[in-house]
């Protein structure tokens, strides 16, 4: 009776290891850590800013400075299409949309928006509310749209509504920036948390709210807009970079930051 249990235990216990293992491997997979890998995506199908180029250095600058992220570009309609099927994008843990414009060809919109959703980052700058004009609910997902800018550059005093917050702590409470200044349509106050204000209109100084900047979760995505970074010189910038560094890192889930909507 004792040499059959032996021998079954010796038959049943490599099994019950490789069941340990499998059970534990899958383990691993699910608290696995995210790639911090950015897709950054500079397709255009409305205005190119020439300042593309510089965003790309911007970016690449803070990814091997902060050595927080690496970057990957979707610089062609057919590599957006290629790296934003559902099987490619598993690869990153985030994108980056540096002076999109207009509908450019992600492979499926709505699944890209869902990805986001299910825990990604995305971060916006500039024209990337100026991109897909009309699909709303991209609109929702980044928080506004592109509505005009004051034909000249001006020079603004910026109002930081969150000092603490990782794209914002480097900034003060009120800094001044000369660049091509966004009003903005379709923005709801109550479902961002806005990092960056003017007090002004950019073009008539009427008193009002203007926002320029703010982050948001997206379901269980982050986002992270600024309006900001028109001009070559404002994206070379140090204070540029440590506002787009730690929006980096917050969507990354790298940085805490307050995400909540502030009481108007
Ligand atoms: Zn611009």
């Amino acid at each position: 009776m004792n040499q059959t249990l032996t021998r079954r235990c010796r038959a049943l216990c490599p099994l019950a290891a490789l069941l340990a293992a499998v059970l534990l491997n899958a383990q691993r997979a699910d608290s696995a850590p995210r790639p911090k890998k950015l897709l950054v995506v500079t397709v255009t199908k409305g205005w190119r800013h020439d300042s593309i180029p510089a965003a790309e250095r911007m970016i690449k600058r803070l990814a091997d400075e902060s050595g927080a992220f690496t970057v990957d570009y979707a610089r062609t309609d057919d590599e957006l299409k290629a790296k934003t099927t559902a099987a490619a994008l598993k690869g990153y843990g985030g994108v980056f949309f540096a002076q999109t414009s207009g509908d450019i060809p992600l492979a499926d919109p709505a699944a890209f928006l869902g990805w986001i959703k299910s825990g990604r980052a995305f971060v916006g700058m500039h024209s990337a509310t100026d991109t897909f004009p009309s699909f709303p609910p991209y609109i929702e997902m980044i928080g506004g749209q592109f509505e005009s800018h004051p034909p000249e550059h001006i020079t603004v005093r910026c109002i930081v509504e969150d000092t603490a917050h990782p794209a914002t702590n480097s900034l003060g409470k009120t800094f001044s920036a000369h660049d091509e200044i966004y009003v903005l349509k379709h923005f709801v106050r109550a479902r961002v948390h806005t990092l960056v204000s003017l007090d002004k209109h950019p073009a008539t100084g009427a008193p009002g709210y203007f926002p320029l900047a703010w982050n948001r979760m997206y379901g269980r995505g982050r986002v992270f807009y600024t309006a900001l970074g028109h001009r070559s010189d404002v994206i070379e910038s140090d204070w540029y970079g440590r506002h787009i560094l730690g929006g980096v890192r917050w969507a990354l889930g790298l940085a805490r930051g307050n995400a909540r909507p502030q009481r108007p």
